[in-house]
């Protein structure tokens, strides 16, 4: 073991150290999640050593479709997760807000729960730069939501390195991965019998410091950027960004919204599964008396027909409306909104679509009708 790992340097840690990295992060305090394999899929959550990891296993996605294979690898990170994001942790599906009681007069209680403190193990890039835009939604100079900013400042992110994309991946086109881009405090490239991590914090420092480690050959270390450049190569799908946003903005009457339109189900799996996605909704329970009235803040979503309906009318009344409002916000609006795209290039959408409407075939039909 070496002393002193520093911040920015690279250490080879043995797979059977794993436990006690794990252990460490649960010592100071953290909820270690990460995947698991459950009900033919792969979920996020609670993980307490390396052996609930999903290994030997990949997944086989393409438009409306994903498959979980067991393989005769004996590596952990190597698939693909599925419909679930980390966004679940960081913005919760469904959050109490405040609860307003009349005793004497009408009484605000905010909701006091502790927020949870939470290790992420095994967050891809795409999925990294996902929470990144969460952030410009969420933590704005002139505005934070408060739920939101106790569950990321209170986060650790093991961050991995993704060597095996699946079908429906594009982060290479979108520049989020397949190397993580940076904002973790460990990040973890899987070779056959070690874990090669890079600190990227004092707090990643910290925990590396209590496992027994080894220094990161240069060997090992060529493995593992040949590895990352074979991934870039291996991207299921690719998306030309050229001449994104104004393609979307400046072609709303193109006729392939109708032919998509007709596709599309409305269904908002999309929005659901997409970690960028922050659409939501405030929804009041009150009992029967109307004594207390609980405010619960849930996910929404724009191809929900309510989600549009402002005083007199729906603004987006057709399937065609919402589709081409979600895309053109995702890939159009969004950059000059929040100064990047708000697609990481995941691939959830076109996996978990049920009529495999896939947005890089899309914007490619797109842009065909805008140059004929
Ligand atoms: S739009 Fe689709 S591919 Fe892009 S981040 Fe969302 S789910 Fe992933
Ligand atoms: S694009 Fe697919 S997932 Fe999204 S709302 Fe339409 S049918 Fe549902």
């Amino acid at each position: 073991m070496l002393n002193n790992p520093t911040i920015n340097s690279t250490i080879s840690l043995p797979k059977t150290e794993f436990d006690t990295l794990l252990a460490a992060l649960r010592e100071l305090g953290y909820q270690t999640i990460g995947p698991r394999v459950r009900d033919e899929s792969i979920i996020y959550t609670h993980i307490e050593k390396l052996s609930d990891l999903p290994q030997g296993y990949t997944s086989k996605q393409g438009p409306a479709t994903f498959r979980l294979v067991k393989s005769n690898h004996r590596r952990y990170f190597d698939v693909i997760p599925g419909a679930q994001s980390w966004k679940q942790f960081l913005f919760p599906p469904r959050t109490h807000l405040f609860t307003v009681e009349k005793v004497e007069r009408w009484d605000i209680q905010p909701n006091a729960e502790k927020p949870p403190r939470y290790a992420f193990i095994g967050v891809r890039g795409c999925e990294l730069a996902a929470i990144e835009i969460q952030d410009r939604a969420f933590l704005r100079a002139d505005f934070h939501d408060p739920v939101y900013r106790a569950r990321r400042e209170g986060l650790f992110i093991l961050a991995v390195n993704c060597l095996h994309p699946a079908g429906t991946c594009f982060c290479a086109s979108m520049g989020t991965g397949p190397k993580v881009q940076g904002g973790y405090d460990l990040c973890l490239t899987e070779l056959e019998d070690t874990f090669l991590i890079e600190i990227g914090s004092e707090l990643g420092r910290d925990v590396i410091s209590r496992c027994q480690y080894e220094p990161a050959s240069g060997f090992l270390q060529s493995a593992a950027a040949k590895g990352l450049e074979r991934a870039a190569g291996d991207m299921g799908r690719h998306l030309s960004l050229d001449d994104l946003p104004s393609l979307l903005t400046d072609n709303l009457e193109l006729e392939h919204w109708d032919e998509v339109g007709k596709r599309c189900l409305s269904c908002a799996n999309c929005t659901q599964v997409c970690p960028t996605c922050f659409c939501w909704d405030a929804t009041d329970h009150t009992d029967l008396l109307a004594h207390s009235t609980r405010r619960e803040r849930v996910w929404d979503s724009c191809f929900n027909p309510q989600y549009s309906y402002v005083f007199g009318g729906n603004t987006r009344p057709t399937i065609k409306s919402r589709y081409r409002q979600w895309l053109t916000h995702k890939l159009g609006a969004w950059k000059e909104q929040y100064d990047t795209f708000g697609c990481t290039g995941c691939g959830r959408c076109i996996t978990w679509c049920p009529v495999g409407i896939d947005l890089t075939e899309e914007i490619a039909a797109l842009r065909k009708e805008a140059q004929a």
